[in-house]
C-alpha cells in the first residue's frame, strides 16, 4: 500500500481527504499540529503531533515510512486575520512549506498535492475565473498561496519536484457518511455560521452588504463540496504518481449562489426559520466568484458527484445536527 504523508490531516479537508484515501487504496500517514485541527478526526492511519517546520519530526516520519507523496491542507485561512496578524501566516503558511518541501528534496521525495485558492486571483476581471486569469492577491493569505504555487514551480525547475496546485473556490458541506465536518474555532463561513442559527446558537446570520451588483444585491460564490475536492486530489495524485506533468487546476462547480439564497436553501432544508439581519460589507470580499473547472474536468478527469447546493447544505445540516458542539460534542 503506498504512503501518503497528509499535511493537516486532522483538519476540515485534511481529514475526509484520508478517509477517501483509506477508501481507495493507500495510507495516510497524518502531520498535525492540533492547532486547528482536531484529534478525533485522525482515523485512518498513523498520527504524529507536531509542526512541519521540525526537520527533525520531518526526517523521523521520511525514515519510518516510505512516502509516495505528500498533501498539504495545513494553512492557515482566515482572511481578516491574515491582513491584521501577516507574520503568522508568512510563517505557517509560507515558511513552513519551504521546510516541507527542502526536507522532502533532501529525501528524493518528489510528488506534492497543494491545497490552492482562488483568493490567489484577487479581484476577478472576468467570470468565470479559469486558470489563466492573472493572478494579483488582494489579501495577505492569497499571496501566501501564490507564493507557494511560485516555490512549487521553481522547485519543479530547479530539484524535479512534480506538483499539483489545486485552487479551490468556496469548500463547503460535510462527509456525506455523516462522520466528519467543519468545525472552527473561530468559526466564520457562511454555511456553517447559518446552520448554527439554525441550531439556535447564534440570534441571527449576518449578511455583509446587500448592495453589490448581483441579482439580489448579496455576494456571489461558487460552492464547492468537500468530497469533490477529495476526489480532485486523488486523481492529480494519481496523475502525479503516474508519471504525468504537475499543474494548477480551479476547483469549482461553475455555478454561483448568493449570500440570501444560502440561508434561504438552509432555512427550506433546516425547516426552520433562520433570522438574518443585513450589516456593513466586508473588506476584501469581490461581487462574484465564479470558477471555471474545465481544465480539472478533462484533464484529471473530474466529475463533481456533490454539485448542487441543496446536498452541500444537506450534508452539512447532517453534520451539525449530530455535533452541535463540534468534535466535543
Ligand atoms: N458572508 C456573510 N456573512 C457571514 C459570513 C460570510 O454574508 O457571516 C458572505 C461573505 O461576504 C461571502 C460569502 O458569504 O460573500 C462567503 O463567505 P465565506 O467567509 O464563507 O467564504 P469566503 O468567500 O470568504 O472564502
Amino acid at each position: 500500500m503506498r504512503n501518503i504523508l497528509v499535511v493537516g490531516g486532522a483538519g476540515y479537508i485534511g481529514s475526509y481527504m484520508c478517509k477517501y484515501l483509506s477508501k481507495n487504496g493507500y495510507q495516510p500517514i497524518v502531520l498535525d499540529s492540533l492547532v486547528y485541527g482536531h484529534r478525533e478526526a485522525v482515523k485512518w492511519g498513523p498520527f504524529f503531533e507536531g509542526s512541519m517546520s521540525s526537520r527533525e519530526l520531518l526526517n523521523q516520519i521520511f525514515s519510518t515510512y516510505p512516502i509516495s507523496a505528500v498533501m498539504h491542507f495545513a494553512a492557515f485561512c482566515y482572511v481578516g486575520e491574515s491582513v491584521t496578524e501577516p507574520a503568522k501566516y508568512y510563517r505557517n503558511n509560507v515558511s513552513s512549506p519551504l521546510t516541507l518541501l527542502e526536507t522532502m528534496q533532501e529525501q528524493n521525495i518528489n510528488n506534492f498535492i497543494f491545497s490552492s485558492s482562488c483568493a490567489t486571483y484577487g479581484e476577478p476581471l472576468e467570470i468565470p475565473i479559469s486558470e489563466t486569469h492573472p493572478q494579483h492577491p488582494i489579501n495577505p493569505y492569497g499571496r501566501t498561496k501564490l507564493m507557494v504555487e511560485q516555490m512549487l514551480a521553481d522547485f519543479g525547475n530547479a530539484y524535479g519536484l512534480k506538483s499539483v496546485s489545486l485552487r479551490y473556490f468556496n469548500a463547503a458541506g460535510a462527509d456525506p457518511d455523516g462522520e466528519l465536518g467543519e468545525d472552527h474555532h473561530p468559526e466564520t463561513h457562511l454555511i456553517p455560521l447559518v446552520l448554527q442559527t439554525a441550531l439556535g446558537q447564534r440570534e441571527s446570520v449576518s449578511i455583509f452588504g446587500d448592495d453589490y451588483p448581483t441579482k439580489d444585491g448579496t455576494c456571489v460564490r461558487d460552492y464547492i463540496h468537500i468530497a469533490d475536492l477529495a476526489q480532485a486530489h486523488l486523481l492529480a495524485l494519481e496523475r502525479v504518481l503516474d508519471g504525468m506533468p504537475g499543474g494548477q487546476y480551479n476547483l469549482g462547480n461553475g455555478e454561483g449562489h448568493s449570500v440570501k439564497e444560502v440561508i434561504e436553501t438552509a432555512d427550506r432544508i433546516t425547516g426552520r426559520a433562520i433570522p438574518s439581519k443585513v450589516t456593513p460589507r466586508r473588506a476584501g470580499d469581490p461581487a462574484v466568484l465564479i470558477g471555471s473547472s474545465q481544465k480539472a474536468m478533462s484533464e484529471l478527469g473530474w466529475k463533481p458527484a456533490f454539485a448542487a447546493l441543496e446536498t452541500i447544505i444537506e450534508t452539512a445540516w447532517n453534520w451539525h445536527k449530530k455535533h452541535p458542539g463540534g468534535y466535543k460534542s
